[in-house]
């Protein structure tokens, strides 16, 4: 299912708490708003791309290393998806546990990596030298910096709900985050809090993520490229420049399967209108144990719901204070877009 409406609103969410603390970052996020959205989906998810082949239609299918045994469009066969780089044929999970971990850092390495999990309390550490470097090396613009703020929200938003970290209290149904949650999460975050409390325009605002251009500070901050700036210095172990082509080519189908795929996922929480109530569709109410959408969201509420995301915003605030504190630079940013209309034209005296 889809992880890119969760971390879409923690991002959201994140940048509305951080306003409200004043923070010199939210002007910056606001200017490159797509971008920072992409990041904090892309800059983390990098198995985004198809998992199978729908053998009736040739299609591509499912999300990577989400075992996928018929296809969701026919019900019939699939086979395998193969991502193909430079004359060799790569699995997701291959992927998957190639670069999984260099971008979730607190957690998501394999067995060989296990040396390179970073401690969550290290983690300001490291986002601190990645924002240096987005400021010194990939600057002056400011795309890069709001990409990487991004980046940040995901690590918070996995690491509490995921119970990497502590932080979130939250009993849904039968945990935090479970199979048989998962979709009252989605359904209620995509609704309830996403087009009607938020008002958020979904179909447009995945459009756009998924548009974004790749940033190159992201093959830096996942270490696989030739190491330098402050991040290498805080941080020399782990860089594998070896990676740098394979990455890239990685994070363009990220891209290129995002706009198809958005519609999957547009269409798999879609809700119809039946006699006496709006009710979703058949999988997602099979996998919460046979719930109807009034059942989900009662459950959500019931759980306080939105008391996590709540949580997690305001985790996602506290990081970006810390960094802001760390480094001088981002208090340098304007802190407002400039004088209004209206002030301008009592500057200027325009009768
Ligand atoms: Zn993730």
């Amino acid at each position: 299912m889809s992880g890119i409406i969760g971390h879409t609103v923690y991002a959201i969410l994140g940048a509305k708490a951080a306003a409200q603390r004043k923070s010199p970052v939210v002007s910056l996020i606001q200017r490159h708003w797509a971008s920072y959205l992409a990041g904090s989906y892309l800059g983390c998810d990098i198995q985004t791309m198809p998992e199978a082949i729908c053998v009736d239609t040739g299609r591509e299918v499912g999300y990577g290393t989400a075992p996928l045994d018929k296809s969701p469009l026919t019900g019939g066969h699939v086979r395998p998806f193969y991502f193909r780089f430079e004359s060799r044929d790569y699995r997701p999970r291959e992927l998957h546990e190639t670069f999984y971990g260099r971008a979730h850092l607190t957690f998501g390495w394999t067995r060989q990596q296990q040396h390179l999990t970073l401690p969550w309390q290290h983690l300001s550490e490291f986002c601190r030298a990645v924002v240096e470097d987005a400021v010194t090396l990939f600057g002056p613009g400011e795309r890069p910096l709001a990409y990487v703020l991004g980046w940040m929200t995901h690590l918070v938003g996995d690491g509490l709900i995921k119970s990497i970290w502590p932080g979130v209290t939250l009993n849904l149904l039968d945990g935090k985050y479970t199979p048989r949650n998962r979709p009252i999460q989605d359904l209620f975050t995509y609704h309830e809090i996403g087009r009607k409390e938020l008002q958020l325009n979904w179909p447009a605002l995945l459009a756009d993520v998924a548009e974004t251009p790749v940033e190159p500070i992201q093959l830096h901050y996942m270490r696989s490229t030739s190491p330098r700036g402050q991040l290498a210095c805080d941080f020399p172990d782990g860089w594998i420049p070896t990676e740098e082509k394979l990455l890239q080519a990685v994070l363009a189908e990220n891209r290129r399967y995002l706009r198809s795929y958005r519609a999957e996922v547009l269409q798999e929480l879609q809700l119809e209108r039946t006699d006496d109530d709006w009710q979703c569709r058949e999988e997602l109410r099979r996998a919460t144990g046979g719930l109807s959408y009034p059942e989900m969201i009662e459950a959500a509420e019931k759980s306080q719901f939105r008391r996590a995301l709540w949580q997690i915003a305001e985790a996602v605030a506290d990081l970006f204070g810390e960094i802001v504190r760390l480094v001088p630079d981002l208090r340098r940013i304007p802190g407002h877009n400039g004088p209004t209309w209206q002030e301008l034209t009592e500057r200027w005296h325009v009768a």
